[in-house]
């Protein structure tokens, strides 16, 4: 089964020579792991030295057809060679034809166009406060978010996200945000108030660790909101476009939203993200009240129609959930087998396996020893490695990708008893 070809390790003179040559020019916020890739189609990635790996990760959520998907390059080039970039003094073609699929698939009316999550979330916070702003008063102008959520880099969205780190050192911060723990019924209830604009959550807390939400606090949300007056958002950046089985989670969730923010595999590797509303709620975004230059630029949304053209086709979510259930079982195996993972959380695509206590702390390990046998995962936090492929990930694929965790869960295993004893 040539699929994907053989693993090979990094060679570390070169990973250094390659920590170098970033350390030199680009500002350290991030530290890239020790390979440059080069090109790439499907779910296998070629690095600058020819060696080949297979992606699980996907671009963090985002490939949601693998790399260069014959459909996504052909709707690239052909936009490429007709129209780039007019700005938001023109409407567009491929614009309106996004705003009238995303409409017509979902719960929501109206569409405003950003160019990635946090942008999407930018737009879905100020709108929520705008609208409360609009029918109740400057008062009503609260927002209640979750510990661990993440909302993207942004001043307002990293005040919203739960992760304080993320905001510390640049103050002052957005104020009136409220974080509380996720699942707990009765903080929701104590804090959800006439005050509240918005109750603001991932409907799967992913950075923060693959938290899943009860259905029945989701729903109680809903409830709490509609008796304040209060806006439900769910920033479905990560959980949306078929990433858990549904084109949007809260379709899985039988909860609807009244403002949605959406990005990642929205574009499927091309930057776009958009807030999603109800009439009522967008009504209040007025002429002149917020605005993008780039936002529903001609190539991002010819490329988003594509993508969501592809996506919402049954056989690909049917995949989805078939595809969730082998990694799913398969990282519960490699669980039992090396004793790394504790529990595996997560829906779909957006998968877990959280490291077991005699192994905390280790998921960046993880994730390191698993790009030595081949494979390209994530971490979400320290605890959690994650994994978030493309959607049309085969069967073969997924059991080759199990397989070289499978190798680098007992590598890792055999060498922390090694050190341990
Ligand atoms: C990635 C992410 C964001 C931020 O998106 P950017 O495109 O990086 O700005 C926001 N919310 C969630 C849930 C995300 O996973």
């Amino acid at each position: 089964m040539p699929v994907v070809p053989a693993p090979a390790t990094p060679d570390s003179a070169e990973a250094v020579a390659l920590a170098e040559r970033f350390d030199a020019v680009m500002m350290p916020t991030y530290g890239p792991l020790p390979l440059l890739p080069a090109r790439a189609s499907g779910v296998d990635v070629e690095d600058t030295q020819g060696r080949h790996y297979l992606d699980l990760a996907g671009g963090i959520a985002v490939n949601a057809l693998g790399h260069c998907h014959p459909a996504l390059v052909a709707a690239l080039t052909k936009q490429a060679g007709k129209l780039w970039h007019l700005s938001n003094v023109f409407a567009n073609e491929p614009e309106l034809e996004l705003a009238e699929q995303l409409t017509r698939r979902t719960f929501a009316d109206r569409v405003f166009f950003a160019n990635s999550g946090a942008e999407a979330n930018e737009a879905a916070l100020k709108l929520a406060r705008r609208y409360a702003y609009d029918h109740f008063g400057a008062h009503k102008h609260e927002i209640v978010a979750l510990e661990r959520a993440f909302h993207g880099r942004t001043l307002f969205t990293v005040a919203v996200g739960g992760t304080p780190a993320y905001a510390e050192g640049f103050g002052p911060a957005p104020e009136g945000i409220h974080h509380i723990a996720p699942n707990d019924i009765s903080a929701l209830e104590a804090v959800v108030g006439p005050n509240t604009a918005a109750v603001f959550i991932e409907p799967i807390v992913a950075e923060g660790g693959i938290i899943m939400l009860d259905r029945s606090y989701v729903q109680r949300a809903r409830e709490l909101c509609d008796e304040h007056d209060a806006l439900l958002v769910f920033d479905e950046v990560q959980t949306g476009v078929g990433r858990t089985g549904t084109f949007y989670a809260y379709e899985g969730l039988g909860v609807t939203p009244d403002i949605l923010s959406t990005a990642k595999a929205l574009g499927g590797g091309f930057p776009i993200g958009a807030a999603l509303a109800t009439e009522r709620v967008a009504a209040s975004f007025v002429r002149g009240t917020h605005g993008s230059t780039f936002g529903g630029n001609p190539l991002a949304c010819a490329v988003a129609n594509a993508l969501v053209n592809e996506v919402t086709k049954p056989e690909l979510l049917a995949n989805v959930v078939e595809r969730g259930a082998q990694l799913s079982a398969g990282l519960e195996k490699i669980g039992r087998d090396t004793g790394i993972f504790s529990e595996v959380r997560g829906q779909g695509l957006l998968l877990g396996g959280v490291m077991a206590p005699d192994h905390a702390g280790g998921a960046k390990q993880l994730q390191l020893t698993a790009v030595e046998h081949g494979v390209l995962t994530l971490v979400a936090g320290t605890e959690v490695l994650r994994i978030t492929p493309a959607l049309n990930i085969t069967e073969d694929e997924a059991a080759v990708g199990l397989e070289r965790i499978a190798g680098a869960a007992a590598h890792l295993a055999s060498s922390d008893r090694g050190s341990s004893s």
